[in-house]
């Protein structure tokens, strides 16, 4: 690989969305520690932000949701993943990384897998280092297993860990509100729960997704709304009970329906259009079920260059 050097005055900005699961079937745990999933992810418009310049190391600074609280060391997955691209292509120059942060912390939404595809977008782009599609799909897939569909967005079947992505056919644009309740579930506690329900014969893996495609295909939101489903929703409201009353919330506030966004907490309730959203947004507020709450369509695309 070659070594380029960075443009002094260049600043390359990348804008990356959140995801969620339209379906979330957790498969057996596999020799290997993961488990086998099916999964129909979505790209949501919620944004990070992040902001690359040359510097002579990777360093990192946060604005936003976890400015005080998420490390900016090789822990945080932007940096890290700009740090394995370096290591890959042999480059020597460094770069600062500046994270506006909104993707919700610990929110199911898979914010830290969304920084890393940035920071591989921004990197590549500042240090010249032309990797192509492929590689980048390589180096994504072994900084975490959302993190192939955050590069790519929009919607698509993943299998495997999630890594695998084949394109699924979507039309039309759905409508979202997103209450992040409070407080944080880590995505191992919740897989361990799932195991655990499992062994005392409580739920099952659902991993045919035919109804889901075929509702995306045509897009009517009470179709859509239907066929969504999430084999971690029972796991997680058993670790956080209170998420039962959000959910039930949206519900009463005329949500189509409502479910938990991948590990939660956060919870997804598809309205039916982006009026509908907006009052059910109102309502939920009004009503403090969340520390976050946030309105967003989908699907858009992935990690995009805004600025270079
Ligand atoms: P997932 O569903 O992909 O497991 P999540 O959406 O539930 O993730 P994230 O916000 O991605 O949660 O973060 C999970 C943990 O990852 C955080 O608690 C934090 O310690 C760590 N982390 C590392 N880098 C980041 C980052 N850039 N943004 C958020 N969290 C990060």
């Amino acid at each position: 690989m070659t070594e380029a050097l960075a443009h002094t005055d260049t600043t390359v900005r990348v804008r990356v969305p959140a995801k969620i699961n339209l379906h979330l079937g957790i498969g057996p745990l596999r020799e290997d520690g993961y488990h086998d999933l099916t999964t129909v992810f979505e790209s949501i418009s919620l944004y990070d932000e992040l902001t690359a310049t040359p510097a002579d190391t990777i360093t990192l600074t946060i604005e936003g949701e976890g400015q005080d609280t998420l490390p900016t060391d090789r822990r945080n997955l932007a940096h890290l993943a700009a740090a394995e691209l370096a290591a890959y292509t042999g480059t020597r120059t460094g770069a600062h990384l500046h994270l506006k942060k909104r993707i919700p912390i610990a929110g199911g939404l898979a914010g830290g897998s969304a920084d890393a595809a940035a920071a591989l977008i921004a990197c590549n782009t500042l240090w010249n280092t032309g990797l192509t599609p492929a590689e980048l799909d390589k180096l994504a897939a072994a900084l975490g297993s959302d993190v192939p569909f955050c590069l790519h967005g929009g919607t698509a079947l993943g299998t495997g860990r999630g890594e695998q992505l084949h394109p699924v056919l979507s039309t039309g644009t759905r409508h979202w509100v997103i209450a992040t309740a409070h407080g944080e579930l880590a995505t191992p506690a919740v897989y361990r729960e799932v195991d655990r329900l499992r062994e005392n014969g409580h739920g099952t893996y659902h991993d045919n997704v035919d109804a889901l495609l075929a509702a995306i295909r045509n897009s009517d939101p009470d179709t859509v709304a239907k066929a969504l489903h999430n084999d971690m929703q029972q796991a997680a409201t058993t670790l956080m009970p209170s998420l039962a009353d959000t959910l039930q919330a949206g519900l009463d506030e005329g949500a189509l329906t409502a479910l938990v966004s991948g590990s939660g907490p956060s919870c997804l309730f598809l309205a039916r259009d982006e009026r509908h959203a907006g009052s059910l947004a109102k309502r939920l507020t009004l009503r403090r079920v969340a520390r976050e709450i946030h309105t967003a369509e989908s699907p858009v695309p992935g990690a995009t260059l805004t600025e270079a």
